[in-house]
């Protein structure tokens, strides 16, 4: 659970080297030390896999900068 905002799903993962970050609709980030690099490769796929110049820019173009701050996307 966001420890800011409460949200239980909808989040984006940001991979970072061997970590993996959690990003909240609400901007609050936490790194989650549950979930490796290895681990995140293994069991999700992505499709159509994007990578944006910066940590930022890839927050802003997905909605994650805090704009949908309180909103579950469906
Ligand atoms: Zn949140």
């Amino acid at each position: 659970m966001c420890s800011a905002c409460h949200a239980r799903r909808d989040w984006l993962l940001i991979n970072q080297g061997r970590d993996v970050w959690v990003c909240c609709r609400c901007s609050n980030q936490w790194l989650e030390p549950e979930i490796n690099r290895a681990d995140f490769d293994a069991f999700i796929a992505i499709p159509d896999r994007t990578t944006f110049p910066s940590v930022e820019q890839g927050l802003a173009a997905l909605g994650f900068d805090g704009a949908f701050a309180g909103t579950y996307l469906e």
